[in-house]
């Protein structure tokens, strides 16, 4: 994606509860070279754009290095954190649970970690579902299972009440592992805990298996979710090609942002058509889908099309209403081209058998694989460590491979989309040659 350069440096400014006083009970180092891991100065920036022509100006824009800091805010032993997870499921949840609990009870000494039942539902006593105790007894195994132990839900809390709760539980910081949705919602209740005054530090954890979120290179589920496409994608040219003319259709995830299908595509080397929700969709016409798609048969005998769930939405009728949590449903493009593709091959006299793919909810409750679980690692300690030296109101982001902290602010207003000129798509379209037919 080209820079955004138009930021301004205090929209990278995270916001703190207050001075660090406290001596981190972290066995860390404070010498670089000393043989020993290092806490991470306060000061420590990544650079937003380290891409620069020779004589140009570097761009001097930067933002907060995420890491154990030395001197922290919270006092541990008098720590009472939650847990929340809210939206769809990715792999790893459990893991990024698991990390967090056992960073705090383990390496910080904190007493007391409670999970917030049923996403930000947990929040609102009068739901009646109190909070679990999470102990690494509790979370010792669960990082092998998909899903989130602590259950999840769509639909807003009133901020109010939730900060309501926060204060009648004692408990001081809130991690909300969550999507764009989930985010919005985390710096709502950090807006009220800073209206109020509080010392309740609330930290965002990226949980999205589409990896649309904006600061984050990937997010943990991507690349188990890739894997998984992958393998429908290869079942799907195994079926196209055990028959004359046969088409391989596979609809994967991807509300907004074709990663997870530009990304398989890539992955598999046997997709013949890449459609993702950034790029326009034309089923007619000499240059349109379909005529493509018969040349393409007519010169190959089969093909292989992966469609996101989110292309092509203009072709379809709306479908009126949002989820609970206020997005737009979406009409099922799979069904839709299947039905497209075998009436125009009828019509033009192209026998064919179309078979279709939807695997997206068996690769949504999977465990992480083990990129994954290095990346729910990552996430996970690092949320610690910002809680813990008193940061709030703010996203764990991913750049440049660096973890950073994000204020909320800056990232919930913003979408990561596949860029067209991107190498990722010039190599879908390299590989496919779907612009060629
Ligand atoms: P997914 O990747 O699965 O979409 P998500 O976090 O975006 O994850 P949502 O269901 O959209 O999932 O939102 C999660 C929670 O955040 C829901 O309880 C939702 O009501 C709440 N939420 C969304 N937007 C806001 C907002 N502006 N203020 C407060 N809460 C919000
Ligand atoms: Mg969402």
């Amino acid at each position: 994606m080209a820079p955004n350069l138009n930021f301004t440096q205090s929209q990278f400014d995270v916001a703190s509860l207050g001075q660090c006083n406290v001596e981190s009970p972290l066995q860390l180092s404070t010498v670089p070279g000393d043989g020993r891991c290092d806490f991470t100065f306060d000061d420590a920036r990544i650079l937003y754009e380290p891409r620069f022509r020779t004589g140009e100006a570097i761009c001097p824009l930067s933002l907060e290095h995420a890491g154990p800091r030395q001197k922290i805010f919270f006092d541990p032993a008098k720590v009472k954190a939650a847990i929340v997870t809210c939206g769809g499921l990715s792999p790893g949840i459990n893991n990024v649970v698991r990390t967090v609990v056992l960073e705090l009870i383990h390496n910080y000494g904190v007493p007391q970690v409670v999970g917030i039942r049923f996403g930000y539902e947990g929040l609102n006593p009068a739901v009646g579902r109190p909070p679990m105790s999470l102990t690494p007894e509790v979370v010792e195994n669960i990082h092998h299972h998909g899903g989130t132990i602590l259950g999840t839900s769509r639909g807003p809390q009133e901020a109010n009440t939730t900060v309501d709760f926060l204060v009648s539980q004692g408990i001081n910081i809130l991690f909300c592992i969550g999507g764009d949705g989930t985010q919005r919602g985390s710096h709502a209740i950090a807006v009220e805990v800073a209206r109020r005054g509080l010392k309740i530090a609330v930290v965002g954890i990226p949980k999205t298996i589409d990896n649309d979120i904006e600061f984050c290179y990937t997010t943990f589920g991507f690349a188990t979710a890739v894997a998984e496409a992958e393998v429908a994608i290869d079942r799907a040219h195994v079926e196209a090609k055990s028959v004359d003319n046969g088409v391989g259709l596979v609809k994967l995830m991807g509300r907004e942002a074709g990663f997870i299908t530009a990304t398989a595509v890539l992955a598999s080397g046997e997709a013949n058509f890449c459609l993702v929700p950034e790029l326009p969709l034309e089923l007619h016409g000499p240059h349109g889908f379909l005529a493509k798609l018969k040349r393409r048969l007519q010169a190959r005998s089969h093909a292989v099309v992966v469609v996101a769930e989110g292309a092509g939405q203009h072709l379809l009728k709306e479908i009126a209403g949002a989820d609970a949590s206020g997005n737009r449903r979406l009409a099922d493009i799979g069904y839709f081209l299947k039905e497209q593709i075998e009436s125009y091959l009828k019509a033009e006299g192209v026998p064919t058998s179309v078979k279709y793919f939807d695997p997206s909810y068996l690769i949504r409750s999977l465990p992480a694989e083990a990129v994954d679980s290095l990346l729910c690692e990552r996430f996970a300690r690092a949320a610690v460590h910002a809680a813990m030296s008193g940061r709030t109101d703010l996203l764990i982001g991913l750049w440049h491979n660096h973890l950073i902290h994000v204020p909320l602010t800056t990232s919930t207003g913003l979408k990561k989309r596949l860029d067209p000129e991107s190498e990722l798509w010039t190599s879908v379209l390299s590989l496919t040659g779907q612009e060629k037919w």
